[in-house]
Protein backbone atom coordinates (compact mmCIF):
# COMPACT_ATOMS: atom_id res chain seq x y z
CA UNK A 1 0.00 0.00 0.00
CA UNK A 2 1.31 3.74 -0.56
CA UNK A 3 2.39 5.99 2.08
CA UNK A 4 -0.23 8.42 2.43
CA UNK A 5 -0.59 11.81 4.25
CA UNK A 6 -3.94 12.02 7.35
CA UNK A 7 -3.44 15.47 7.95
CA UNK A 8 -4.52 16.32 11.96
CA UNK A 9 -6.23 13.15 12.44
CA UNK A 10 -5.24 10.93 15.31
CA UNK A 11 -3.49 7.47 15.14
CA UNK A 12 -6.09 5.14 16.34
CA UNK A 13 -8.59 6.70 13.37
CA UNK A 14 -5.39 6.42 10.70
CA UNK A 15 -5.16 2.93 12.15
CA UNK A 16 -8.53 2.15 11.73
CA UNK A 17 -8.84 3.87 8.20
CA UNK A 18 -5.70 1.50 6.94
CA UNK A 19 -7.16 -1.79 8.21
CA UNK A 20 -10.61 -0.67 6.62
CA UNK A 21 -8.98 -0.09 3.26
CA UNK A 22 -7.23 -3.25 3.70
CA UNK A 23 -10.70 -4.87 4.47
CA UNK A 24 -12.59 -3.11 2.23
CA UNK A 25 -11.10 -4.10 -0.51
CA UNK A 26 -12.12 -5.26 -4.60
CA UNK A 27 -10.08 -7.32 -6.82
CA UNK A 28 -11.43 -7.76 -10.56
CA UNK A 29 -10.52 -10.91 -12.02
CA UNK A 30 -10.48 -11.96 -15.85
CA UNK A 31 -11.67 -16.21 -16.07
CA UNK A 32 -11.03 -17.07 -19.19
CA UNK A 33 -12.67 -20.03 -21.04
CA UNK A 34 -11.52 -23.29 -22.12
CA UNK A 35 -11.37 -25.22 -25.56
CA UNK A 36 -11.05 -29.32 -25.39
CA UNK A 37 -8.78 -30.27 -28.40
CA UNK A 38 -8.84 -33.99 -27.08
CA UNK A 39 -11.52 -35.72 -25.31
CA UNK A 40 -11.63 -39.78 -24.87
CA UNK A 41 -13.99 -41.71 -23.15
CA UNK A 42 -11.57 -44.74 -21.43
CA UNK A 43 -14.29 -45.98 -18.71
CA UNK A 44 -16.30 -45.98 -15.77
CA UNK A 45 -15.22 -44.76 -11.91
CA UNK A 46 -16.68 -45.88 -9.11
CA UNK A 47 -17.86 -42.31 -8.12
CA UNK A 48 -19.96 -42.24 -10.92
CA UNK A 49 -18.21 -40.06 -13.26
CA UNK A 50 -15.99 -41.11 -16.34
CA UNK A 51 -12.38 -41.84 -16.74
CA UNK A 52 -11.43 -39.38 -19.22
CA UNK A 53 -7.91 -38.53 -20.98
CA UNK A 54 -8.58 -35.24 -22.21
CA UNK A 55 -6.18 -32.27 -23.74
CA UNK A 56 -7.50 -28.78 -22.53
CA UNK A 57 -6.57 -25.18 -23.83
CA UNK A 58 -7.46 -21.93 -22.25
CA UNK A 59 -8.54 -19.43 -24.63
CA UNK A 60 -8.72 -15.44 -24.03
CA UNK A 61 -12.70 -15.23 -23.64
CA UNK A 62 -13.11 -14.92 -20.72
CA UNK A 63 -15.69 -13.41 -18.07
CA UNK A 64 -15.09 -10.49 -16.13
CA UNK A 65 -15.27 -11.59 -11.70
CA UNK A 66 -15.30 -8.40 -9.82
CA UNK A 67 -15.19 -9.60 -5.50
CA UNK A 68 -15.73 -6.73 -3.31
CA UNK A 69 -15.57 -6.83 0.54
CA UNK A 70 -19.30 -5.88 1.64
CA UNK A 71 -18.72 -5.51 5.00
CA UNK A 72 -21.42 -8.14 6.16
CA UNK A 73 -21.61 -11.97 6.76
CA UNK A 74 -23.33 -12.34 3.95
CA UNK A 75 -22.25 -13.63 -0.11
CA UNK A 76 -24.43 -11.60 -2.26
CA UNK A 77 -24.13 -12.66 -5.91
CA UNK A 78 -24.84 -10.74 -9.58
CA UNK A 79 -24.82 -11.65 -13.06
CA UNK A 80 -25.92 -10.37 -16.65
CA UNK A 81 -27.10 -12.82 -17.86
CA UNK A 82 -30.71 -14.49 -17.65
CA UNK A 83 -29.52 -18.11 -17.83
CA UNK A 84 -27.31 -17.99 -15.11
CA UNK A 85 -28.75 -18.71 -11.55
CA UNK A 86 -28.24 -15.98 -8.87
CA UNK A 87 -28.87 -18.46 -6.22
CA UNK A 88 -26.76 -20.60 -3.97
CA UNK A 89 -26.29 -23.25 -7.10
CA UNK A 90 -24.29 -20.64 -9.30
CA UNK A 91 -20.74 -22.44 -9.12
CA UNK A 92 -18.99 -18.79 -7.92
CA UNK A 93 -21.34 -19.01 -4.93
CA UNK A 94 -20.36 -22.60 -3.87
CA UNK A 95 -16.77 -21.37 -4.21
CA UNK A 96 -17.36 -18.91 -1.55
CA UNK A 97 -18.76 -20.94 0.55
CA UNK A 98 -16.33 -23.68 0.53
CA UNK A 99 -13.57 -20.69 1.49
CA UNK A 100 -16.08 -19.66 4.38
CA UNK A 101 -16.30 -23.34 5.18
CA UNK A 102 -12.72 -23.75 5.24
CA UNK A 103 -11.47 -20.46 6.51
CA UNK A 104 -14.25 -19.28 9.25
CA UNK A 105 -12.15 -16.72 10.80
CA UNK A 106 -11.17 -15.04 8.13
CA UNK A 107 -14.73 -14.76 7.21
CA UNK A 108 -15.63 -13.80 10.53
CA UNK A 109 -12.62 -10.92 10.67
CA UNK A 110 -13.07 -9.51 6.67
CA UNK A 111 -16.37 -10.48 6.44
CA UNK A 112 -18.85 -11.17 3.59
CA UNK A 113 -18.16 -10.50 -0.54
CA UNK A 114 -20.42 -9.61 -3.39
CA UNK A 115 -19.82 -11.06 -6.41
CA UNK A 116 -20.06 -9.46 -9.73
CA UNK A 117 -20.36 -11.64 -13.22
CA UNK A 118 -19.98 -10.02 -16.20
CA UNK A 119 -21.04 -12.93 -18.46
CA UNK A 120 -19.25 -13.13 -21.94
CA UNK A 121 -18.57 -17.17 -22.15
CA UNK A 122 -21.77 -18.70 -23.51
CA UNK A 123 -23.69 -20.51 -21.09
CA UNK A 124 -23.75 -24.16 -20.92
CA UNK A 125 -21.72 -24.44 -23.93
CA UNK A 126 -18.75 -26.90 -23.17
CA UNK A 127 -16.49 -24.31 -22.75
CA UNK A 128 -16.14 -24.35 -18.67
CA UNK A 129 -17.75 -21.02 -17.96
CA UNK A 130 -19.48 -21.79 -14.47
CA UNK A 131 -16.33 -23.34 -13.74
CA UNK A 132 -14.28 -20.91 -14.79
CA UNK A 133 -16.03 -18.59 -12.77
CA UNK A 134 -15.96 -21.01 -10.04
CA UNK A 135 -12.35 -20.74 -9.73
CA UNK A 136 -11.93 -16.61 -10.11
CA UNK A 137 -13.86 -16.76 -6.69
CA UNK A 138 -11.39 -19.00 -5.09
CA UNK A 139 -8.14 -16.86 -6.39
CA UNK A 140 -9.76 -13.77 -5.62
CA UNK A 141 -10.95 -14.70 -1.81
CA UNK A 142 -7.08 -16.13 -1.09
CA UNK A 143 -6.16 -12.48 -2.06
CA UNK A 144 -8.90 -10.90 -0.40
CA UNK A 145 -8.70 -12.76 2.85
CA UNK A 146 -4.91 -12.77 2.81
CA UNK A 147 -4.74 -16.12 3.16
CA UNK A 148 -1.84 -16.65 0.98
CA UNK A 149 -2.37 -20.10 -0.37
CA UNK A 150 -0.44 -21.79 -3.39
CA UNK A 151 -1.67 -22.55 -7.41
CA UNK A 152 -1.70 -26.10 -6.10
CA UNK A 153 -3.69 -25.59 -2.86
CA UNK A 154 -6.75 -23.37 -5.10
CA UNK A 155 -6.64 -26.31 -7.34
CA UNK A 156 -7.21 -29.03 -4.54
CA UNK A 157 -9.96 -26.89 -2.96
CA UNK A 158 -11.66 -26.45 -7.05
CA UNK A 159 -11.83 -30.19 -6.98
CA UNK A 160 -14.54 -30.19 -4.60
CA UNK A 161 -16.34 -27.54 -6.84
CA UNK A 162 -16.28 -29.54 -10.27
CA UNK A 163 -13.95 -31.77 -12.18
CA UNK A 164 -12.79 -28.54 -14.86
CA UNK A 165 -12.08 -25.98 -11.61
CA UNK A 166 -8.67 -27.09 -11.16
CA UNK A 167 -7.69 -26.80 -14.72
CA UNK A 168 -9.34 -22.86 -15.20
CA UNK A 169 -7.15 -21.54 -11.77
CA UNK A 170 -4.21 -22.29 -14.07
CA UNK A 171 -5.48 -22.54 -17.56
CA UNK A 172 -2.72 -22.79 -20.51
CA UNK A 173 -2.24 -26.29 -22.14
CA UNK A 174 -2.50 -29.17 -19.99
CA UNK A 175 -3.25 -32.91 -20.28
CA UNK A 176 -6.35 -33.92 -17.48
CA UNK A 177 -6.99 -37.45 -16.56
CA UNK A 178 -9.17 -38.75 -14.07
CA UNK A 179 -12.29 -37.45 -14.20
CA UNK A 180 -10.32 -33.98 -15.46
CA UNK A 181 -8.81 -33.20 -12.12
CA UNK A 182 -5.48 -34.82 -12.52
CA UNK A 183 -3.13 -32.12 -14.67
CA UNK A 184 -0.31 -32.15 -16.27
CA UNK A 185 0.70 -28.43 -17.61
CA UNK A 186 2.47 -28.83 -21.21
CA UNK A 187 4.26 -26.68 -23.73
CA UNK A 188 1.89 -23.47 -24.40
CA UNK A 189 -0.04 -22.82 -27.17
CA UNK A 190 -0.56 -19.49 -27.67
CA UNK A 191 -0.24 -18.51 -31.01
CA UNK A 192 -3.29 -19.98 -32.77
CA UNK A 193 -6.49 -18.23 -32.87
CA UNK A 194 -9.81 -20.10 -32.76
CA UNK A 195 -13.66 -19.15 -33.99
CA UNK A 196 -15.74 -20.31 -31.61
CA UNK A 197 -20.11 -21.03 -32.99
CA UNK A 198 -22.90 -21.39 -31.20
CA UNK A 199 -26.38 -21.61 -31.27
CA UNK A 200 -27.98 -19.65 -28.70
CA UNK A 201 -31.00 -21.44 -28.05
CA UNK A 202 -29.59 -24.47 -27.91
CA UNK A 203 -27.73 -25.71 -24.92
CA UNK A 204 -26.73 -29.45 -24.16
CA UNK A 205 -26.99 -31.39 -20.77
CA UNK A 206 -23.12 -32.75 -19.60
CA UNK A 207 -24.97 -35.31 -17.73
CA UNK A 208 -26.68 -36.34 -20.37
CA UNK A 209 -23.95 -36.58 -23.23
CA UNK A 210 -21.89 -38.99 -20.90
CA UNK A 211 -25.31 -41.10 -19.96
CA UNK A 212 -26.01 -41.75 -23.72
CA UNK A 213 -22.51 -42.40 -24.83
CA UNK A 214 -22.62 -44.86 -21.79
CA UNK A 215 -25.22 -46.75 -23.27
CA UNK A 216 -24.37 -46.79 -26.62
CA UNK A 217 -20.34 -47.65 -25.96
CA UNK A 218 -19.92 -48.67 -22.31
CA UNK A 219 -19.06 -51.92 -23.95
CA UNK A 220 -16.07 -50.41 -25.69
CA UNK A 221 -14.77 -49.13 -22.25
CA UNK A 222 -11.59 -50.23 -20.09
CA UNK A 223 -11.78 -51.42 -16.65
CA UNK A 224 -8.60 -52.35 -15.41
CA UNK A 225 -6.52 -50.09 -14.33
CA UNK A 226 -3.14 -50.61 -16.14
CA UNK A 227 -5.35 -50.54 -19.12
CA UNK A 228 -6.59 -46.76 -18.14
CA UNK A 229 -2.89 -46.33 -17.43
CA UNK A 230 -1.84 -47.01 -20.42
CA UNK A 231 -4.03 -44.92 -22.53
CA UNK A 232 -3.07 -42.12 -20.19
CA UNK A 233 0.67 -42.50 -21.07
CA UNK A 234 -0.17 -43.01 -24.67
CA UNK A 235 -1.42 -39.50 -25.12
CA UNK A 236 1.54 -38.26 -22.94
CA UNK A 237 3.49 -39.58 -25.41
CA UNK A 238 1.54 -39.34 -28.75
CA UNK A 239 1.82 -37.27 -31.52
CA UNK A 240 -0.83 -34.52 -30.28
CA UNK A 241 1.55 -33.76 -27.57
CA UNK A 242 4.34 -33.70 -30.00
CA UNK A 243 2.81 -31.66 -32.32
CA UNK A 244 1.83 -29.21 -29.57
CA UNK A 245 5.58 -29.24 -29.00
CA UNK A 246 6.44 -28.40 -32.28
CA UNK A 247 3.64 -26.47 -32.43
CA UNK A 248 2.72 -27.64 -35.24
CA UNK A 249 -0.75 -25.99 -36.14
CA UNK A 250 -1.38 -28.22 -39.19
CA UNK A 251 -0.96 -31.61 -37.47
CA UNK A 252 -2.92 -30.32 -34.57
CA UNK A 253 -5.71 -29.40 -36.62
CA UNK A 254 -5.57 -33.09 -38.12
CA UNK A 255 -5.14 -34.64 -34.15
CA UNK A 256 -8.37 -32.75 -32.65
CA UNK A 257 -10.53 -35.78 -31.05
CA UNK A 258 -13.57 -35.66 -29.18
CA UNK A 259 -16.07 -38.58 -28.26
CA UNK A 260 -18.84 -37.13 -26.90
CA UNK A 261 -19.84 -35.96 -30.60
CA UNK A 262 -20.88 -39.73 -31.34
CA UNK A 263 -23.72 -38.64 -29.38
CA UNK A 264 -24.59 -35.09 -29.61
CA UNK A 265 -24.33 -34.57 -33.43
CA UNK A 266 -26.58 -37.00 -33.82
CA UNK A 267 -29.33 -35.67 -31.65
CA UNK A 268 -28.41 -32.17 -32.83
CA UNK A 269 -28.46 -32.65 -36.94
CA UNK A 270 -28.36 -28.53 -36.70
CA UNK A 271 -24.73 -28.98 -34.73
CA UNK A 272 -23.74 -31.62 -37.07
CA UNK A 273 -24.25 -29.41 -40.23
CA UNK A 274 -22.52 -26.34 -38.36
CA UNK A 275 -19.44 -28.62 -38.03
CA UNK A 276 -19.88 -29.80 -41.48
CA UNK A 277 -20.04 -25.75 -42.74
CA UNK A 278 -17.13 -24.88 -40.88
CA UNK A 279 -15.15 -27.49 -41.63
CA UNK A 280 -15.47 -26.79 -45.37
CA UNK A 281 -14.92 -22.98 -44.52
CA UNK A 282 -11.05 -24.13 -44.04
CA UNK A 283 -8.91 -23.72 -40.83
CA UNK A 284 -6.67 -26.25 -39.23
CA UNK A 285 -9.10 -28.50 -37.42
CA UNK A 286 -12.70 -27.70 -36.38
CA UNK A 287 -14.28 -29.84 -33.51
CA UNK A 288 -17.15 -30.19 -31.04
CA UNK A 289 -15.33 -28.50 -27.76
CA UNK A 290 -16.94 -30.72 -24.42
CA UNK A 291 -20.07 -31.89 -24.62
CA UNK A 292 -21.09 -29.07 -27.02
CA UNK A 293 -22.60 -27.51 -28.38
CA UNK A 294 -20.05 -25.14 -29.38
CA UNK A 295 -18.46 -25.89 -32.71
CA UNK A 296 -14.79 -24.67 -32.55
CA UNK A 297 -12.59 -24.10 -35.36
CA UNK A 298 -8.88 -23.60 -35.36
CA UNK A 299 -6.68 -20.81 -36.92
CA UNK A 300 -3.08 -19.72 -37.56
CA UNK A 301 -4.12 -15.86 -37.74
CA UNK A 302 -6.60 -13.32 -36.96
CA UNK A 303 -7.43 -12.59 -40.42
CA UNK A 304 -8.00 -16.17 -41.50
CA UNK A 305 -10.27 -16.95 -38.54
CA UNK A 306 -12.68 -13.92 -39.39
CA UNK A 307 -12.62 -15.06 -42.63
CA UNK A 308 -14.21 -18.16 -41.91
CA UNK A 309 -16.27 -16.38 -39.61
CA UNK A 310 -18.11 -14.67 -42.42
CA UNK A 311 -17.93 -17.26 -44.74
CA UNK A 312 -20.04 -19.17 -41.93
CA UNK A 313 -22.29 -16.64 -41.41
CA UNK A 314 -23.27 -16.45 -44.85
CA UNK A 315 -23.88 -19.84 -45.23
CA UNK A 316 -26.03 -19.94 -42.28
CA UNK A 317 -28.10 -17.42 -41.28
CA UNK A 318 -29.96 -17.81 -38.49
CA UNK A 319 -29.96 -14.96 -35.97
CA UNK A 320 -29.89 -17.53 -33.35
CA UNK A 321 -25.81 -18.29 -34.47
CA UNK A 322 -23.46 -16.79 -33.02
CA UNK A 323 -19.63 -16.65 -33.65
CA UNK A 324 -16.96 -16.06 -31.62
CA UNK A 325 -12.64 -14.83 -32.59
CA UNK A 326 -10.34 -15.05 -29.84
CA UNK A 327 -6.82 -16.27 -29.30
CA UNK A 328 -5.50 -19.37 -27.29
CA UNK A 329 -3.91 -18.18 -24.23
CA UNK A 330 -1.51 -19.41 -21.72
CA UNK A 331 -2.96 -17.54 -18.52
CA UNK A 332 -5.22 -19.08 -16.32
CA UNK A 333 -7.42 -16.07 -13.81
CA UNK A 334 -5.88 -13.09 -14.08
CA UNK A 335 -6.11 -10.38 -11.40
CA UNK A 336 -6.80 -6.97 -13.75
P1 LIG B 1 -18.46 -27.68 -18.76
O1 LIG B 1 -17.71 -27.39 -20.04
O2 LIG B 1 -17.62 -27.51 -17.51
O3 LIG B 1 -19.26 -28.95 -18.81
P2 LIG B 1 -20.40 -25.86 -19.71
O4 LIG B 1 -19.57 -24.81 -20.36
O5 LIG B 1 -21.01 -26.88 -20.60
O6 LIG B 1 -19.55 -26.53 -18.58
P3 LIG B 1 -21.60 -23.92 -17.99
O7 LIG B 1 -21.58 -22.65 -18.78
O8 LIG B 1 -20.64 -24.06 -16.89
O9 LIG B 1 -21.56 -25.17 -18.94
O10 LIG B 1 -23.10 -24.07 -17.45
C1 LIG B 1 -23.68 -25.31 -17.05
C2 LIG B 1 -24.84 -25.00 -16.12
O11 LIG B 1 -24.29 -24.57 -14.89
C3 LIG B 1 -25.72 -23.84 -16.60
O12 LIG B 1 -26.84 -24.33 -17.25
C4 LIG B 1 -26.07 -23.08 -15.34
O13 LIG B 1 -27.38 -23.40 -14.92
C5 LIG B 1 -25.13 -23.60 -14.26
N1 LIG B 1 -24.23 -22.56 -13.67
C6 LIG B 1 -23.93 -22.45 -12.37
N2 LIG B 1 -23.07 -21.45 -12.15
C7 LIG B 1 -22.79 -20.90 -13.35
C8 LIG B 1 -21.95 -19.84 -13.75
N3 LIG B 1 -21.22 -19.12 -12.89
N4 LIG B 1 -21.88 -19.58 -15.06
C9 LIG B 1 -22.60 -20.32 -15.95
N5 LIG B 1 -23.42 -21.31 -15.61
C10 LIG B 1 -23.53 -21.62 -14.32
Amino acid sequence: MTERSFGAISEPLKLLIVNLEIIMRTYRLIAPAKINLYLEIIGDRPDGYHELVMILQSIELGDQIEIRSNGTQTINLHCNHPLVPRNQTNISYRAAQLMVDQFPERFANYGGVDITIDKQIPVAAGLAGGSTDGAAVLLGLNLLWELGLTIPQLQSLGEKLGSDVPFCVRGGTAIATGRGEKLDPIQDLDSLWVVLAKYNNLSVSTPWAYKTYKQQFGHTYINDLTGIQSRSSQLHSGSFVQAISDKDGKKIGQLLQNDLEKVVLPEYPQVAQLKEILQQAGGLGTMMSGSGPTIFTLCQSQSEAETIKKTARQAIQDPNLEFWVTQLSSNGIQVI
